[in-house]
């Protein structure tokens, strides 16, 4: 296999310090130019500080790295981590670019749990650090249509009550209601879009199928519940695939895309993420996908891809909290 632009060691060698976490971060979020995230402006803006290059004290009289520039346009000041999923953190650029790489790397997730030991941090900052990671892998509000063949499915997320200890079950278990998952997966482009929805009704499928697919120039394959037949009749046309007979394929339609998808998110949900709860499964949905969709992607792409999308994603603690 040819030699990845990044893993561990080339990440190693790559940022021996903070400062050079910092011009990494850079080259990758302004590969074609600094960007000023505050008009958008691109332009050799001015570089202000450290004055040496390399560390300068502030205000409270620590040592900081981090690097700052002053637009030349709207006469601002921002660094590389103003107004993205890093903005205002306390916890090593260096640290961020490691757990990245390891969200890129792994197929399954990394749990808070594991970031906490490996990098020793505080249950609650790696927790956090995980889900500003997600926040960045989030498809763009504004993505196109899906097109082409289009397999829709549904699923049920949810603990099963079992023989756990109370107590020790795991939050999303605690749901009287499983929880109802509907992805739509592109067999063009192999992008897949998961979301919540409050029940898997014709009425509630079809709204969220219009919000992602055009409709009458794509195909549908679908299981055989019944939910999809209204909407079915709007696509160029609707295969369907009969589970209860063991019948996965059925003239050329197949939903082993979803299936695959679900098992590979359960998996997830079961053996990686012990406590995730419904008002954080749109995050751990938003990391499927993007791990599904970006598959066809070495781990370095994988990471180039996400720092292009850390900007203008900010997640702060207290409504991430609920507070
Ligand atoms: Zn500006």
């Amino acid at each position: 296999m040819a030699k990845q632009e990044f893993s561990i060691p080339a990440l190693m060698n790559a940022v021996p310090t903070e400062a050079a976490a910092y011009e990494l971060l850079e080259g990758l979020r302004w590969e074609s130019g600094i960007v000023c995230p505050h008009c958008e402006s691109v332009a050799p803006h001015y570089f202000l500080k450290p004055a040496n290059g390399t560390t300068r004290k502030t205000r409270t009289g620590s040592v900081s790295q981090r690097r700052v520039w002053k637009c030349r346009d709207c006469r601002k000041q921002f660094s590389v981590l103003t107004g993205t999923i890093f903005h205002g953190t306390k916890i090593e650029i260096r640290t961020w670019l490691f757990v990245i790489f390891e969200m890129c790397a792994s197929k399954n997730g990394v749990s808070a749990r594991e970031i906490e030991r490996k990098y020793d941090l505080t249950a609650k900052t790696a927790w956090f650090l995980l889900h500003r990671i997600r926040e960045a892998m989030k498809r763009e509000p504004l993505a196109g249509l899906l097109s082409g063949t289009i397999v829709a499915d549904e699923t049920f997320i949810g603990g099963k009550p079992g023989n756990r200890p109370k107590g020790k079950r795991p939050v999303w278990g605690h749901l009287a209601e499983k929880t109802a998952v509907l992805s739509l997966v592109s067999r063009d482009t192999g992008e897949v879009r998961s979301q919540i929805v409050p029940d898997v009704t014709g009425a509630t499928l079809a709204k969220v199928i219009h919000d992602h697919v055009a409709v009458q120039d794509a195909t549908l394959n679908t299981d055989e519940w019944r939910g999809y037949i209204a909407v079915g009749k709007e696509f160029a046309a609707h295969k369907t695939v009969n589970h209860s007979e063991d019948q996965y394929i059925s003239k050329g339609a197949t939903t082993n895309e979803a299936e695959g998808y679900f098992s590979q998110l359960k998996r997830s949900l079961d053996g990686t993420q012990h406590h995730v709860s419904v008002e954080h499964l749109p995050r751990y949905l938003a990391e499927h996908d993007f791990r599904y969709s970006t598959r066809e992607m070495d781990d370095s792409e994988r990471l180039r891809r996400l720092i292009d999308t850390t900007g203008a994603r900010r997640l702060t603690y207290r409504p991430l909290i609920g507070r």
